[in-house]
């Protein structure tokens, strides 16, 4: 596969672009492919080399890449009208009424531009709304480039991940390890009356994707409760993915008090959003006393195809299709690897999926785990599979980096160059996608 024109390419971006890139998790070695375009679900480089595509924006593209005509006709008709205003117009009052319709926590939003701007925002409300300033977040969890959150350590021993974040933002952050009851149960016990919020994504989808044990996602709703905090779910990825339109809360049955959104809900365009009860939401300016704004919030174009595409899910059974797919996909995963890498774990459910090269469980994941593995306490590898950040990198993290993502990629299909990243499946990916996809896994794993 010849790749010269993204090679030059990449030479002239490290000229003026730090890395490279625009966005850190792009820089693939030894260069990233530089894309033409998008075909349904797969994506056409520079070089005419086309492959398919797995990576679908980092979450955004549950339609695919042609987009349906709906979607294509709402984008092109806000953008007849003029870019935008600074003023509203009706399409973001459509797209509030839609997701407040189908999400159970949601009766009001805010909409913001990306899903760092969701969380910032959300995590102000709490500390404004409950006077306190600690905030709870889970380890190797992920909630965009905010100060409060890029922090690495546990609690008592807690540092910014990133050189120019003061250690006043990591002082106020206590990350836990998720799954572990214990642990955030000693945070409270500790802090209680000093915690705004605790933070998580209801399934881990920066982190190798990680289920929630039995009980864990109620267990922070009671504690929360207990405590005057409040819960926020970081739905980012998770939102209009995972649980059809109600989302994953909807599909676990726990309701927080603030969830944050992005991605799929700007149709492919930048995104983020706040939604909760109005009680809470109208504390934001100018309803309230907690400053927000944003010169492109709301954004027509992004409005409209926001709403275009989840009109679209819901009228189309997306999600029983991807479901059907991906459940196919991980079916075949788990046979290739119960024969080649046993000790691996295919993890992930809908449209999600991705096999975390574990090293411990030397037990092949059983008929039990063929939607991906949900840490279901029956299960034989219960104890051994990954529940926290620490366990999925514990994995073999550098064979798939330099070995085997390269090699999948030479064989034409592109999967996100970190081991921690979920890997999406579309709406426009097919039968034969699938199938062509495990003869490359079962070749190359
Ligand atoms: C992608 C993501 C973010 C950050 O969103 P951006 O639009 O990249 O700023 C926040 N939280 C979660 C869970 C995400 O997956």
């Amino acid at each position: 596969m010849q790749r010269d024109s993204s090679r030059a390419l990449y030479d002239r971006a490290l000229g003026v672009l730090a890395g490279g890139v625009n966005s850190s998790v792009r820089a693939s070695r030894p260069y990233p492919v530089f894309i033409d375009h998008g075909e349904g679900g797969h994506v056409v480089d520079v070089d005419g080399n086309r492959y398919l595509d797995f990576i679908m924006g980092y979450g955004p593209l549950l339609l695919g890449h042609d987009l349906p005509a709906s979607v294509r006709e709402a984008v092109e008709a806000a953008v007849d009208t003029g870019p935008m205003f600074g003023a509203p117009t009706p399409v973001e009052v459509e797209l509030a009424e839609f997701v407040a319709g189908h999400v159970p926590s949601v009766e009001m939003l805010r909409f913001v531009n990306s899903g760092t701007e969701a969380t910032v925002s959300a995590v102000r409300l709490a500390r404004a709304v409950t006077g306190r300033d600690l905030v709870v977040i889970m380890q190797g969890g992920y909630h965009g480039a905010q100060e409060s959150t890029l922090v690495e350590g546990g609690p008592g021993a807690v540092e910014p991940s990133s050189p120019g974040i003061p250690d006043a933002f990591s002082a106020s952050t206590l990350p836990v390890p998720f799954n572990d009851t214990a642990a955030v149960d000693a945070v409270f016990e500790t802090h209680g009356d000093r915690i705004a919020a605790v933070m998580t994504e209801p399934i881990l989808a920066n982190n190798g994707i990680i289920e929630p044990g039995d009980g864990y996602l109620e267990h922070l709703r009671t504690l929360t409760d207990q405590h005057g905090a409040l819960l926020i779910f970081d739905e980012v990825i998770t939102g209009f993915r995972i649980g059809g339109l109600a989302c994953a809360q909807g599909l676990f049955g726990v309701t927080p008090d603030l969830t944050t959104f992005g991605k799929i809900i700007g149709g492919g365009f930048p995104v983020g959003a706040v939604g909760g009860p109005a009680a809470l939401i109208e504390h934001f300016t100018p309803a309230g006393e907690v400053f927000q704004s944003g010169t492109f919030s709301g954004h027509p174009v992004t409005m409209a195809a926001g709403l275009a595409t989840l009109e679209y899910a819901a009228d189309h059974d997306v999600y029983d299709q991807l479901s059907t797919l991906g459940d196919r996909l991980r079916t075949g995963l788990i046979d290739i690897i119960a024969d080649s890498a046993p000790s691996y774990t295919v993890v992930g459910r809908g449209s999600m999926f991705k096999i975390l090269f574990s090293r411990d469980p030397t037990t092949p994941q059983s008929g039990g785990c063929r939607s991906g593995c949900r840490r279901s306490a029956s299960c034989d590898r219960h104890s051994a599979c990954p529940s926290t950040a620490a366990g999925v990198r514990a994995g073999a993290t550098d064979r798939w980096e330099r070995v085997f993502r390269p090699a999948m990629r030479d064989a034409g299909i592109l999967l996100p160059p970190n081991q921690f990243e979920s890997q999406f499946l579309c709406a426009e990916h097919t039968a034969a996608d699938v199938d062509t996809a495990l003869d490359a896994y079962q070749e190359l794993l």
